[in-house]
């Protein structure tokens, strides 16, 4: 017997309806990518959403056809986002930051039509134009004032583009398991591989993060995303915030700590969210400045591990609450967030922060469990640990054009539903998730494994370090030992003595590195992780002084 209430499917332009109907008011206010700051309505957005909808039907673009974006959080950014899925197009946001070869090859395996495009990433595109020659035109994020000089085919000012289009348009009907968004994980091996989201998948992950123990944004709240829309979908956040009509706060294209600081004060920021080297840049502002943080309530820290010793900053020194978050591209992302659970505030200090260092618990919409080798399920001990295993309705279940399938077909999950996010982690009895590291990326030590997540974490908290990384490195008895690779911060000169002593009683001892290198630069990828590849390579034929 099926149940008698209506057909309303999840689709992401009833998010916008909302948003202009019932907060039409609320603001979103924008760093602009050519330096003023723009303030614009809910109301506005919908209105100009619906004109670029209808620019692109005019244009011929159709149900199912990709549009590419290359752009930072800006108001147009979002109205691109919201006039492309409003037809039952799929807007393909491209990660500036790749290599332009990658950039090449992701565009021309999408078959984007078009590409809205900052004035900031002109230069990369020019340099591709010839490669990608199968998309028809590219409709530049300004306007006639601020255009510049290109020679990228078929280019048009945002704003010339809208001109001629008014707002008189309904947004097209189609199946809420239409694809709505597609965006490539950056591919440590193998080509980049594409992750198809659809508008039931980001309208449910939207109402997910929305949910108390998660973001939990309210219509009273402001909001900066710094993690990019280019970035898994600014982590959930452009659904997130219209639908419940909290303001939000764009940075455009400067995410340095001082910029990122004015922005928090001026508007009067209460959540916010980025990577942790993002935070690192403000937090060392503010120490050099004296500064205080007057309105933030909340900051969600994901994409890394998030030390003990920035949640420590955060909370204790500026009275914000850290939410550290874990996710991945494939599940929309986000996966685990780490507040509490019932008394857990009441627990000492070292107690709350043990529990905030864990990348949290399942938000509802996503299943997970841990597996040995084998595919044996694993106690949820918080000591065992193995392949972090997920499963969901905003879980990627198959990559775009079946790449990366198993056995012949399309999925990449296995029987049962079951996604291999290539983690590995613990999970304890109260549900709180802790990664250990990338399956490949863990240190294996006499048949051992070595958490180089564990040993970052706790080498960023000694003074006078800025950035840690821990690679394997080869070792004639035990395969591989770790070494720990330091960026200082300016003028410090701590030691390797001094580095190693810190680390003392904090790892089990078979777990210090057998040795420390310092470098002025630690590698990172396009979405700010420590790039270990590059740093295996650098240090290939590293002699472990114990090893000579
Ligand atoms: P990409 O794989 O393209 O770099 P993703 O953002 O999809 O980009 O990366 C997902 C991976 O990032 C996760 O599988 C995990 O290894 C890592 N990650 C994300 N959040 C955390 C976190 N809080 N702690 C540790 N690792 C994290």
């Amino acid at each position: 017997m099926l149940g008698s209430m209506q057909d309303w499917p999840l689709v992401v332009p009833k998010i916008l309806d909302h948003a202009a109907c019932y907060h039409g008011e609320r603001e979103m206010v924008t760093r602009s990518v050519e330096g003023p700051i723009v303030r614009t309505t809910y109301a506005d957005l919908h209105s100009r959403s619906r004109r670029v909808a209808k620019a692109l039907t005019r244009r011929g673009i159709r149900l199912g056809d990709r549009i590419a974006t290359l752009a930072w959080n800006t108001a147009r950014h979002f109205e691109t986002w919201y006039g492309i899925m409003g037809i039952g197009a799929v807007c393909h946001t491209v990660n500036p930051r790749l290599f332009a070869e990658q950039i090449a090859y992701i565009i021309n395996h999408a078959e984007d039509r078009l590409v809205f495009v900052d004035t900031t990433f002109i230069p990369t595109l020019e340099k591709i134009a010839k490669q990608i020659d199968r998309v028809e035109g590219y409709v530049i994020l300004t306007d006639a004032a601020n255009m510049p000089k290109t020679t990228l085919p078929n280019a048009v000012a945002f704003e010339d583009w809208l001109k001629d289009v008014d707002d008189d348009f309904e947004w097209a009907k189609f199946d809420e398991n239409t694809a709505a968004g597609l965006c490539y994980t950056s591919g440590t091996t193998g080509n980049p591989k594409g992750v198809l989201y659809s508008h039931r998948s980001n309208v449910l992950h939207g109402l997910a993060v929305n949910t108390g123990d998660c973001v939990g944004a309210k219509s009273t709240d402001v909001f900066l995303p710094v993690v990019p829309m280019f970035h898994a979908n600014a982590w959930a956040t452009v659904f997130a915030c219209p639908m419940v009509g909290a303001k939000m706060v764009m940075p455009g294209a400067k995410l340095d700590g001082p910029s990122v600081y004015e922005l928090l004060e001026m508007e009067q920021v209460t959540i916010t969210a980025a990577v942790p080297t993002v935070w690192q840049m403000l937090l060392a502002h503010m120490e050099a400045n004296n500064l205080k943080l007057s309105t933030l309530r909340k900051v969600m820290i994901g994409g890394s591990a998030c030390p003990p010793s920035m949640i420590e900053t955060f909370e204790k020194k500026y009275g914000v609450e850290v939410m550290h978050a874990w996710g991945m591209t494939e599940m929309s992302p986000v996966g685990t967030i780490g507040s509490f659970k019932f008394g857990m505030e009441k627990l000492p200090w070292p107690e709350q922060l043990k529990v905030k260092s864990k990348q949290g618990r399942a938000m509802f919409t996503v299943e997970m469990k841990i597996v040995d080798d084998d595919g044996k399920d694993l106690p949820h001990d918080g000591k065992a640990f193995g392949h972090l295993m997920v499963r969901g309705p905003a879980i990627a279940r198959a990559y775009f054009k079946g790449e990366g399938g198993r056995h012949g077909t399309d999925s990449i999950v296995d029987k049962d539903g079951w996604f291999d996010t290539g983690d590995i982690a613990t999970l304890d009895e109260l549900g709180f998730m802790q990664i250990t590291d990338r399956a490949k990326d863990v240190i294996k030590s006499g048949g051992e494994w070595i958490s180089s997540i564990d040993i970052e974490n706790f080498a960023v908290g000694c003074p006078g370090v800025a950035q840690a990384a821990v690679i394997g490195v080869h070792h004639p008895k035990w395969d591989e030992r770790p070494l720990l690779i330091i960026v200082r911060k300016p003028s410090a000169d701590v030691t390797k003595e001094q580095v190693l002593k810190f680390l003392e009683g904090k790892i089990a001892k078979w777990w210090t590195p057998d040795d420390v290198a310092f470098v002025n630069e630690i590698p990172l990828t396009a979405t700010g992780k420590i790039q270990k590849v590059a740093l295996r390579t650098q240090f290939k034929d590293y002699k472990l002084p114990a090893a000579s």
